[in-house]
């Protein structure tokens, strides 16, 4: 069987997986989601039980990637990209209380789980490349985190050239360097004099500009292409197999923001497993907890937080499970968006929020909690998360009491030396870089400062490129 996507908005041609790769954002304005959920039967799970991550990986993107990649294809591609995982496990789990575990998604090259997906989809995209004979310039704008994953996942790519604009002196340092450490010919660092808006305004002129989105066959590498939420499906599997599942339900809770990673544990859940619940773990930037608790979802300003990740005004991927829950109904779900680019809010209906509170709770843990878990965590266990990890545990927290026969299972989506600050604040010490790491303060730095004007970047792309 072979999937094929549909756009949230109903205005968009159904396509294949290649094709849903490589056009990222349907032309409608929607997002691709599978036509239909391909199920996966208990006895089919049991089967899964104690295979290594490559396999159950392998076995659940099968029938999303259809006809794209043969077998073999599929199987190099996944061998490769957790290959370069630090742990053999890939997504290993940590027991933190007696019904609690952490399942750590940051063993991968930027020490973040999005290299979960995005070291998969690196080598998806060069390999439709090679096989077309084209080739792609990446650009992307980040405040952080997605610009580093980019960049490792093309890293070694023949295909593909990509260029990351990051704000001049406001990302940490840690994740500066592990962009601009990259000494490779195809990665191309530019800091922009002014804020992350500047970037993705830069960004978003780029893409408007047809003339130069052609000349130099620019793509896009954000969180909204399908690709890059399929992979993250695989690792709800892993770890319930690992926990009695499917025989036995699992409640996963997931810091949030983008909303891809928890709608991830929702395809699984669609696709067949057992899951009690999903906790929507939110900090101080409340928007999801709003809508799914009383459907309010408006705009607020963002807030900086301690779990910069998750600092976001709207959570893109949410128009995914907002189209579930109004029967794919793509007219409606193009009216709620208008309504939010016109008036900075929609309302979600009574009847849907209740939909949704089926599978999801929301929680939302502020700057003072968050530290509080990390703090208490430590001492109880000496086991030291990031301040987005903490976000979720201190969700998860608040539901185990009231459902303490069922398996937590906490998403560990950063490892705590990438926020050393946050976590020396609550724990008095600061989390040493991984051996592999070790040396990130040494290494020379490569990037192109240059000041907030379209042309100017232009320019340089096309100069670059040669
Ligand atoms: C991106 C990110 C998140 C949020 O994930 P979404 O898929 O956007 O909800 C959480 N934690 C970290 C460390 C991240 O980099």
């Amino acid at each position: 069987m072979s999937v094929r996507y549909i756009s949230t908005r109903g205005k968009a041609e159904p396509m294949g997986f290649e094709d849903a790769m490589l056009t990222g954002l349907a032309h409608d304005g929607g997002l691709y989601v599978p036509e239909t959920w391909p199920q996966v039967s208990r006895d089919e799970l049991r089967q899964l039980r104690g295979k290594p991550y490559v396999d159950i990986a392998e076995y659940i993107m099968r029938p999303f990637v259809g006809d794209a990649f043969d077998d073999q294809t599929l199987r190099g591609i996944l061998e490769r990209a957790y290959g370069n995982f630090k742990h053999e496990l890939v997504c290993p789990l940590v027991q933190i209380d007696p019904n609690h575990w952490v399942m750590e998604l940051f063993h991968g090259p930027t020490l973040a789980f999005k290299d979960v997906a995005m070291q998969v989809l690196g080598l998806m995209y060069d390999n439709v490349l090679a096989r077309r004979g084209q080739r792609a310039t990446l650009i992307g704008a980040t405040s952080g985190d997605t610009g580093s994953a980019a960049i490792e996942a093309v890293r070694h790519c023949e295909h593909v050239n990509i260029f990351i604009m990051h704000p001049h002196n406001r990302t940490s340092e840690v994740q500066r360097r592990q962009m601009t450490t990259v000494d490779e010919p195809n990665v191309h660092n530019i800091a922009i004099e002014g804020t992350f808006d500047d970037c993705q305004n830069l960004l978003k002129a780029m893409f408007n500009d047809r003339d130069f989105r052609d000349e130099v066959s620019m793509s896009g590498v954000n969180s909204i292409n399908w690709a890059r939420v399929m992979p993250q499906v695989v690792y709800y599997f892993a770890s319930a197999l690992a926990l009695g599942g499917p025989d036995r339900e699992i409640t996963f809770s997931v810091p949030t923001g983008n909303f891809g990673d928890v709608y991830a544990g929702y395809v699984a859940l669609k696709m067949g497993l057992p899951i009690k619940r999903l906790i929507v773990a939110s900090n101080m930037n409340d928007i999801l907890t709003r809508a799914l608790t009383h459907g309010d979802h408006s705009l607020t300003t963002v807030h900086p937080t301690m779990s910069p990740s998750m600092d976001i005004q709207i959570s893109s991927n949410f128009e995914r499970l907002l189209f579930d829950v109004y029967d794919r109904d793509g007219d409606k779900i193009s009216d709620l968006m208008l309504q939010l680019k016109e008036d900075g809010k929609f309302q979600i209906d009574e009847q849907q929020v209740a939909r949704i509170a089926e599978h999801f709770t929301p929680q939302c843990v502020n700057e003072e909690q968050t530290l509080a878990v990390i703090k208490d965590l430590h001492a109880r266990t000496g086991y030291v998360v990031d301040p987005h990890t903490a976000v979720g545990v201190g969700a998860a927290d608040r539901e185990l009491p009231a459902d303490p026969g069922t398996p937590m299972v906490t998403l560990a989506t950063a490892h705590p030396a990438k926020f050393p600050d946050a976590v020396a604040k609550a724990t008095g010490t600061r989390p040493p870089l991984p051996p592999h790491m070790a040396d990130l303060y040494d290494r020379e730095e490569r990037f192109e400062v240059l000041p907030a004007d379209v042309e100017r970047i232009q320019g340089h792309v096309r100069a670059t490129l040669g």
